[in-house]
């Protein structure tokens, strides 16, 4: 089922979750088992990230180091199979311009309609450390607006080759939004802007960066329906674990943390956990009272924090 149906026919809050792939050279054994896990909290539909080849350093045999280009993660569209065929789960599939031709993109496409899957997320990615050199046949997208254009047309069966329309291929798509704005975007207005066209290229919803306010997400939903957007605004949520995450989550995301949770977990770290559990409570509950009706978590493949946190919500 597509995430907007599963909006549209929910009778209860839905919470939805999102896995990284395994690291490369590992097996996906530990992943399903974090997927057993989370059965308990019937996932209406799990998202699964997707990975960019990176340049990374191998140490040698010798001592010396090379520089390689891989993906870290691969696997994306094998891993939605599995948990759609296996566990009946609705997956959502990301899918990245940054590092990934059109025709790459395409097959990716092809391969996941033949899976049953349903659900795709367009995003741009991160700018990439490296420059992919393009084979002459081969095109890009530059933004993630571009993706969806290029999804959308699918929806009308219309293939990169052109000519006849082939079989149609049905996704319904999702896109990010920033509640505190993209990093590169000038300003939120121009931000939202560029939302706008992702919108109007053909995107069924949008999923939120973390925010850790849901002021500024309230604010955010605000402004995007003064923009004449009307597709669902899904709130992502990241539960807090440590002191680390304080420094990286910021420099990673481009996010803040208010200056209360940063206190309390300053002043109790060995109680990190406890305290952000306690805090993503708290935002669940006010962003249920305010008529939300999808929450995501990035559980980034750690599933009791989120168990704990929603206790009260699920049955
Ligand atoms: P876009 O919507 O293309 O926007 C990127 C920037 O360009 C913005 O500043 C926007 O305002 C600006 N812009 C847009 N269009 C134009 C234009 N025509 N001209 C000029 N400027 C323009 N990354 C991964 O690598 N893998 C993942 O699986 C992944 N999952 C994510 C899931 C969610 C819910 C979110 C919020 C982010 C995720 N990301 C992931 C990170 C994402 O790839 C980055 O945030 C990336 O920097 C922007 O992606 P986007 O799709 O929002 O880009």
């Amino acid at each position: 089922m597509k995430v907007t149906e599963h909006i549209e026919n929910a009778r209860q809050p839905l919470f939805s979750y999102e896995i990284l792939p395994p690291r490369r050279g590992h097996s996906a054994d530990k992943l399903m088992q974090i997927v057993n896990e989370l059965l308990p909290l019937q996932p209406p539909y799990i998202d699964v990230t997707s990975h960019s080849a990176r340049m990374l350093t191998k140490k040698c045999a010798d001592g010396s180091s090379r520089q390689i280009v891989r993906k870290k993660r691969p696997g994306t569209i094998s891993i939605c199979g599995v948990i759609q065929n296996r566990y009946h789960i609705d997956t959502v599939a990301h899918l990245l311009c940054q590092g990934f031709s059109r025709e790459e993109t395409e097959d990716a496409l092809i391969d996941l309609n033949f899976l049953g899957i349903q659900n795709v997320l367009a995003l741009r990615g991160d700018t990439l450390a490296y420059e992919k050199d393009l084979a002459p046949d081969r095109s890009l997208n530059n933004y993630a607006a571009d993706l969806v254009t290029q999804i959308h047309k699918l929806r009308q069966g219309e293939y990169l080759e052109g000519g006849q329309p082939g079989d149609i291929i049905d996704m319904c798509i999702g896109v990010a939004g920033y509640p505190e704005k993209h990093y590169e975007s000038p300003d939120i207005e121009t931000d939202i802007q560029f939302l706008k066209e992702k919108i109007e290229a053909g995107a069924d919803y949008i999923v939120t960066q973390m925010f850790f306010e849901n002021a500024s997400f309230f604010a955010f939903v605000e402004r995007v329906r003064a923009a004449g957007i009307q597709v669902p605004v899904i709130p992502g949520i990241k539960i807090l674990r440590n002191l680390r995450q304080l420094e990286r989550l910021p420099e990673t995301f481009h996010i803040h943390i208010p200056e209360e949770l940063k206190g309390e977990m300053l002043s109790a770290p060995e109680y990190g956990s406890e305290i952000g559990i306690r805090w993503a409570h708290r935002q669940v509950e006010g962003l249920l009272a305010s008529g939300v009706k999808n929450i995501h978590f990035y559980i980034m493949n750690e599933v009791e924090s989120v168990k704990k946190t929603l206790k009260k919500f699920t049955i």
